[in-house]
């Protein structure tokens, strides 16, 4: 009768609702094919950043470091490090003995960078940064001691030394004036000196990636690759000196820092970017920058996540057909709740409870489809990333001319250290596109902190040698 079919209609709009949803949700779903052109796109792009004649206009940068090894053990001293750029802002004093019993020591203390400082006057910014580092001496009784520095900077500087860094442009939630162009080492000096509480040796300016590598590179010399996969995304490597056309010397190697965030800027990606990444893109900060990135970090993926499910409530999918305040609120879903709500120990209830903790009232339907939503789009950061990886591994692989290749990544970053299922897809991704290579990854512990102490120890003993 006719209760059968309402029944029926009922159900019909329902599965018309998922075919809906799974249409949108295809988009994301990227075929081994389109993986592999990921992978062949990048390798293109490294390419043009690395040669004289295209680096200019290259997307990809291929920063030189001036780090031309990983260490040897021998690395000894008392450094100061600055951590700038990633989720939180540091000042360390590590340790570091060399020895038969090699020793780092590590004392640091986390400050918040509040957002008008992160957006507002390079001077404010950098003055900011000399308070911490000044609180941080007292704190460790140490400001007489003029001590070598190594600064985790986490954006991209073109470099012409170790202790010279250009900021090309700010990224991730960065923005303060007028830094853009200027060496970002300088500035940090200047800030010191109108400080007048202490003096410092700022050595050398080095990329989280950089870091990183080095870090792990101490403890396992096979490990000739950095990547980061946190609020940002980037990746470093050991090139030969003779494919790195933007600097002078053709013997042995010196490490990179891809700037791989920046790939696609040239639309060499556009076509499996969606309406949701153009959206991303377009609330950004930085628009039309770091394409790449914003498919496939932290920062962005929640903002992926939001610009799909405020779609999807419109469509009168999801929600009731009700776009909330909070929905419409940028960054509401930070990588920890994505992480959570991923989990696969979670029962639905419980994901429930963390929407409703964002204020987002859900029903048991809706739940089920935010879980999904979040777990495709952090698939495909996954997927693009290992595809990214790929050409990384086989363009080493290649320079040596092997037809297999043992290496070592090391790795950093929260998505990778707290999201469920990023890091097991990721290595999956690699080991699929890059046969041929057999990739260790290994966690970095607090690369950006022992890293930069390690370059700035290399970076002191090449000073002394350079003076004899
Ligand atoms: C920056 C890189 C950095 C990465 C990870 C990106 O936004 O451009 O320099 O390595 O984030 O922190
Ligand atoms: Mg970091």
């Amino acid at each position: 009768g006719k209760g059968a079919a309402m029944v029926t209609a009922v159900a019909y709009r329902l599965t018309d609702q998922a075919r809906q949803i799974q249409e949108t949700l295809a988009e994301f779903r990227l075929s081994k094919s389109q993986l592999l052109e990921v992978k062949k796109r990048m390798r293109v792009e490294i390419e043009r950043g690395l040669k004289k004649e295209s680096h200019k206009e290259a997307t990809v940068k291929m920063l030189p470091t001036f780090v031309r090894s990983t260490p040897d053990g021998t690395e000894n001293g008392d450094f100061l490090a600055l951590d700038l750029g990633g989720t939180n802002f540091r000042v360390l004093l590590v340790k570091i003995r060399s020895g038969k019993r090699r020793t780092v020591e590590m004392h640091n203390k986390i400050y918040a960078i509040p957002i008008e400082v992160m957006q507002g006057t390079g001077e404010e910014l950098f003055d900011h940064i000399v308070h911490c580092i000044s609180d941080f001496l007292d704190y460790m009784g140490m400001k007489s001691a003029r001590l070598p520095l190594g600064f985790t900077f986490s954006f991209p500087c073109h470099q012409t030394s170790l202790d010279a860094g250009i900021l090309v442009t700010w990224t991730k939630g960065f923005k303060a004036t007028d830094c853009e162009g200027e060496d970002v080492v300088e500035l940090l000096r200047d800030a010191i000196k109108r400080k007048e509480e202490f003096e410092l040796d700022v050595v050398a300016i080095v990329n989280d990636t950089v870091g990183t590598m080095m870090t792990c590179a101490y403890e396992e010399p096979t490990c000739e690759v950095g990547l980061i996969a946190g609020t940002g995304s980037n990746a470093c490597y050991m090139e030969e000196m003779k494919n790195i056309e933007t600097v002078e010397g053709t013997q042995g190697r010196m490490c990179v820092n891809m700037e791989w965030g920046a790939f696609g800027d040239n639309g060499c990606l556009d076509d499996i970017r969606t309406k949701y990444d153009q959206a991303v893109d377009e609330n950004s900060l930085n628009e039309g920058k770091q394409r790449y990135e914003k498919m496939c970090s932290g920062m962005y993926l929640g903002e992926i996540v939001r610009q799909i499910l405020i779609d999807l409530t419109k469509r009168g999918f999801l929600f009731r057909g009700q776009i909330s305040e909070t929905l419409k609120t940028r960054g509401i879903f930070e990588t920890k709740f994505l992480s959570q709500i991923e989990s696969d120990r979670l029962a639905l209830l419980q994901v429930r409870a963390i929407l409703q903790q964002l204020g987002l009232d859900s029903t048991c339907d809706d739940s089920i489809i935010v879980k999904e939503v979040c777990g495709t789009v952090s698939r495909r950061a996954a997927q693009i990333c290992g595809a990214g990886m790929a050409a990384v591994v086989d363009k080493i692989r290649e320079n040596r001319g092997l037809d297999h290749l043992d290496i070592t990544v090391g790795v950093d970053g929260t998505l990778y250290k707290l999201h469920p299922h990023f890091s097991r897809i990721f290595h999956q991704t690699v080991k699929e596109l890059a046969p041929k290579c057999d990739v260790t990854f290994l966690l970095s512990e607090d690369g950006s902190g022992k890293g930069a102490a390690l370059i700035t120890a290399v970076g002191c003993r090449q000073r002394e040698l350079d003076a004899q």
